[in-house]
């Protein structure tokens, strides 16, 4: 297990297609471990393979910190509702951005021995479902702000 490097706005590993997981294999394994090591390390709700410079269809997502998602081929059935709020990426370090989400997403994904399972989530992991499976088409959550992207420092300094 180790943490990786996460690739940063920018970087054009961020804009590229992922391919589909076809086989397991031990350093398949070893990514995952990786990838959620490299979240949780970052205090990240969701992390996708390219973030880390793997091509790869594979996202991890813990939006409580104690349930953790290992989403491999992940493809949206079914989505319903709208929210709209604060959304950031750990590829786009400072910033947010208001994005509008399905409220609702149902997806159907592989589990590390490629057996299918669907996934059903609402408000926040239902965004951060849809924002990740988003970097596996090389696409960043900067592409759908509405207005600005502002500072994170700027919104908090008020509080201090
Ligand atoms: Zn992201």
């Amino acid at each position: 297990m180790a943490i990786r490097n996460i690739r940063e706005m920018g970087d054009p590993v961020l804009n590229k297609a992922c391919k589909e997981v076809k086989e397991i294999t031990d350093r398949t394994r070893e990514l995952i471990d990786d990838m959620f090591d490299t979240m949780y390390e970052a205090n990240g709700v969701g992390l996708a393979a390219p973030q880390v410079g793997i091509l790869k269809r594979i996202v991890v997502i813990d939006v409580t910190g104690e349930n953790p998602y290992l989403l491999i081929n992940p493809v949206i059935l079914e989505t319903s509702g709208e929210q709209t709020g604060n959304e950031g990426c750990l590829s786009v370090p400072g910033r947010i951005g208001i994005v509008t989400r399905p409220n609702y997403v149902k997806v159907k994904a592989y589990d590390e021995n490629l057996q299918p399972f669907e996934l059903e989530g609402t408000e926040l992991l239902a965004r951060a479902i849809c924002h990740e499976l988003e970097h596996l088409d090389g696409h960043l959550y900067v592409e759908r702000v509405e207005g600005e992207l502002m500072n994170v420092s700027d919104m908090y300094e008020d509080e201090e």
